[in-house]
């Protein structure tokens, strides 16, 4: 099967949160199941870009709206992904530093996804399925359907994936024009409550719909950020496929990012070692429990009840706690973050900003992640804690549910903490199980740790499975 991939990010080459990881990760797996699977995304100044040797594949130019731009695609000459990688630039739009947060972020991508569309119809032969991804992509099912220009590419097959359903692509109705001219009659399917929505767009107009776990799928039905009732009358073509994670990027015997490998065999040592180079680092005692938490701080990950989490509980242990958290996000919430690490520097460091290498060698170095999800479509974090042999402490929701078992379930099946809800309390409540678990219980903990480190949460089955979605 050929399958052309469609996304705003690609780890390597551009990532903001999972949908990267996914996006680097998946098609590498379909290639190895003996498919051809391809990623095309927008070409932004990034170092990979620099940093590796291009083809020009394609030149042409379109319109958005009444502007006429032009845009070149250029493919990754050696193929060191694992799967062909396309960039498409479109001068002064796309080329820039970040992936997202410009004001003009909808012309950006609207223009990206005409011109992939556009690029596709020259093609001599049709690729079997074209897969989108999150709202950035949302709009091309429906060109590829509804647009005089592209009826050529009707007969494809399209699967969209939504990553996260909180963010949405709207645009007001005077943007419309944007769009390649399209059957009129036909507009009910860009729209949802008077706008342009180009999730429920993707929604409607894909041929299968997916999110990256199966609870989040039924979840959607009840909270989907206004779209709860297009889930439900959907439903028959929208499934759930737990994301896996790359096991060669995310490896603890091979990963080149930490001071110290280590496997199940000698995951105390291995542990110890980063633990304790980390600690240096941030001027924390290495011989303390250490949680983390990583990502955005943002309402989605409860990042705002970190800092009386951290505190109270940091108060109630007399110090014998260590926090870090690496993240960005709320300016209010970084700032109370920093403020907490001046306050008591000795039990809690925070690195405000994006650092890849930081976050593997703190995944390596910690005894617990925390992880208050309000929303977790999947949720990665967790999964590469328990690669690293670090217990995730995560709250009952969406992908979180679907991949952590707690400790105390029965037949000793668990090895993660689970707790209810995005609160303070709870999350306290969590910690202080981990904290009596740690310093009362070593043996049940190295037991977890080894256990978790066995789960196998590779691409391997979840590649299979949207292979099947495909032939389906
Ligand atoms: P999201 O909702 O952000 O996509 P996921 O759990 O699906 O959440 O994926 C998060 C990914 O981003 C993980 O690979 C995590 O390690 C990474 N990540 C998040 N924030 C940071 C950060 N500040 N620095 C480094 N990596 C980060």
């Amino acid at each position: 099967m050929e399958i052309v991939h469609i996304s705003a990010e690609c780890y390597p080459v551009a990532k903001a949160g999972g949908l990267g990881d996914v996006v680097g990760a998946l098609p590498k797996y379909q290639q190895q199941l003996g498919h051809l699977a391809k990623v095309v995304m927008p070409m932004y100044r990034s170092k990979y870009l620099y940093n590796h040797e291009w083809e020009l594949v394609h030149e042409s130019g379109t319109y958005l709206g009444n502007t006429w731009f032009r845009y070149a695609v250029i493919k990754e000459k050696t193929n060191e992904l694992g799967f062909d990688l396309y960039l498409l630039d479109i001068n002064g739009l796309l080329d820039r530093e970040k992936v997202y947060g410009y004001d003009d972020d909808t012309e950006r991508f609207t223009a990206f996804q005409i011109a992939v569309v556009h690029w596709l119809a020259t093609w001599e032969h049709r690729p079997d399925v074209v897969h989108v991804h999150d709202h950035h992509t949302g709009l091309i099912p429906f060109m590829m359907k509804y647009c005089y220009a592209y009826q050529s590419l009707r007969s494809i097959k399209t699967v969209f994936t939504i990553h996260n359903g909180q963010y949405q692509g709207w645009m007001g109705w005077n943007k419309s024009h944007y769009l390649p001219s399209f059957d009129n009659w036909k507009s009910g399917m860009l729209e949802w409550k008077d706008s342009i929505n180009a999730l429920a767009a993707a929604v409607k107009c894909a041929d299968k719909v997916t999110t990256v776990s199966q609870s989040y799928m039924e979840e959607l039905r009840i909270q989907a950020n206004g779209l709860e009732d297009l889930f439900e009358y959907e439903k028959g073509k929208c499934s759930g496929i737990l994301n896996g994670i790359d096991t060669e990027v995310w490896d603890p015997e091979t990963d080149p990012l930490l001071p110290y490998n280590y496997g199940i065999a000698d995951v105390v040592e291995g542990k110890e070692l980063n633990k304790k180079s980390v600690c240096q680092h941030f001027g924390l005692d290495a011989d303390k429990p250490l949680f983390i938490f990583i990502g955005r701080l943002v309402g989605e990950k409860a990042a705002e009840i970190l800092p009386s989490a951290i505190g109270e509980a940091a108060a109630e242990f007399n110090g014998a706690l260590n926090f870090i958290v690496l993240g960005s996000g709320d300016p209010k919430l970084e700032y109370e973050l920093q403020a907490l690490q001046e306050l008591i520097p000795n039990q809690m460091s925070c690195y405000i900003g994006y650092n890849e290498k930081l976050a593997h060698q703190l995944y390596a170095a910690a005894d617990f992640l925390l992880m208050p999800s309000r929303v977790e479509p999947c949720g990665l974090n967790q999964m590469y804690a328990l690669r690293y042999g670090t217990v995730p402490m995560v709250r009952n929701t969406g992908g979180l549910r679907d991949t952590v078992i707690d400790i105390g379930a029965p037949n000793f099946t668990g090895y993660g903490l689970v707790f209810e809800h995005p609160s303070v309390g709870d999350l306290k409540h969590a910690i202080h199980r981990a904290a009596s678990w740690y310093f009362e219980k070593p043996d049940i903990l190295l037991a977890a740790r080894q256990k978790m480190m066995a789960i196998d949460n590779s691409w391997t089955k979840s590649a299979a499975a949207y292979i099947d979605l495909y032939k389906s």
